[in-house]
């Protein structure tokens, strides 16, 4: 197995069709995830309030099935086949041809995807494992972020972890800079957040960020942080001109900032060290 695993395109083949299924199981992440959170949330508030609280209903990630939202038709195992599935019903409900959002098939396919260019990158090792998982968490939180403003710490917090984790034996950088990074991302945007809010009012952005760029620290170590920053203004400049020009944006609709820094994660992650070479390589 693993020397068959170690053959590049077989292990890129491999990865990408775990990366699939790993994106159906986001989908349900996505969409989940912050429902538990707001259950979560309005039973603290009925207990600190003394009321009663609401008879608890089992929902979490397994539990229960997934069905459609118009007729409540359950997902079948046949129609939850990533990507496939989607194409063979047209993308509508099997029970009541309501329209499935094209998202669900573009978060496979953009996991797939993704997935299997890390696994080409890196080859098959830790490296890969960590850069896969790094990731989807990536994806989770880009998502979660875009529809709710929200980045779960229940994703974040480990994710940081991890990444220490995974440096104990320098798989991406030393355990120094890993903890430096996570320290100094954090305080980054934190200093910033209370210097933008000190001269302007607002909150340009929330904790969310910083854990998530704490956790980015933890994984890429300090010296990608400057890196990982410009990258995420650059994503934000180019995706902000182009809503504007071809979505009809206003300029005053609120865009998260966790995406961008999440994208700028993973492209600080596979083409970093090439990036600061190519940038810093003139001095
Ligand atoms: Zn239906």
């Amino acid at each position: 197995m693993m020397t068959v695993l170690s053959n590049p395109p077989v292990f890129a083949a491999c990865a990408a069709l775990l990366g699939l299924c790993v994106g159906s199981f986001l989908n349900v992440v996505i969409h989940r995830l912050p429902k538990i959170m707001e259950r979560q949330w309005k039973a603290e508030c009925a207990e600190l309030t003394g009321q009663e609280p609401a008879p608890p209903e089992r929902y979490n990630l397994v539990v229960p099935r997934s069905a459609c939202p118009a007729c409540g038709h359950r997902i079948s195992a046949l129609e939850n086949i990533p990507v496939l599935s989607w194409l063979v019903l047209r993308g509508r409900c099997a029970g009541c041809k309501a329209p499935i959002s094209r998202r669900y098939p573009a978060v496979e396919l953009l996991t797939g995807a993704l997935s299997g260019y890390i696994a080409w990158h890196f080859g098959f090792g830790m490296a890969a494992a960590g850069a896969l998982f790094f990731t989807w968490s990536m994806i989770a939180l880009t998502f979660i972020d875009l529809d709710t403003f929200f980045l779960p710490d229940s994703i974040t917090l480990p994710l940081l972890w991890l990444g220490l984790l995974f440096n104990i034996n320098a798989t991406y950088v030393s355990l120094s800079s890993a903890v430096i990074g996570a320290a100094a991302g954090y305080l980054t945007l934190w200093s910033v957040y209370w210097a933008f809010k000190w001269a302007t009012g607002k909150e340009g952005m929330g904790y969310g960020d910083f854990k998530l760029l704490a956790a980015i620290g933890a994984w890429l170590g300090w010296t990608m942080l400057p890196l990982t920053i410009l990258l995420s203004s650059l994503v934000g400049a180019v995706i902000g001109i182009g809503l504007i020009v071809f979505a009809g944006r206003g300029r005053s609709v609120p865009i998260p900032f966790g995406p961008y820094l999440a994208i700028a994660g993973m492209i600080a992650l596979l083409h970093g060290p090439a990036l600061t070479r190519a940038y810093l390589g003139p001095l």
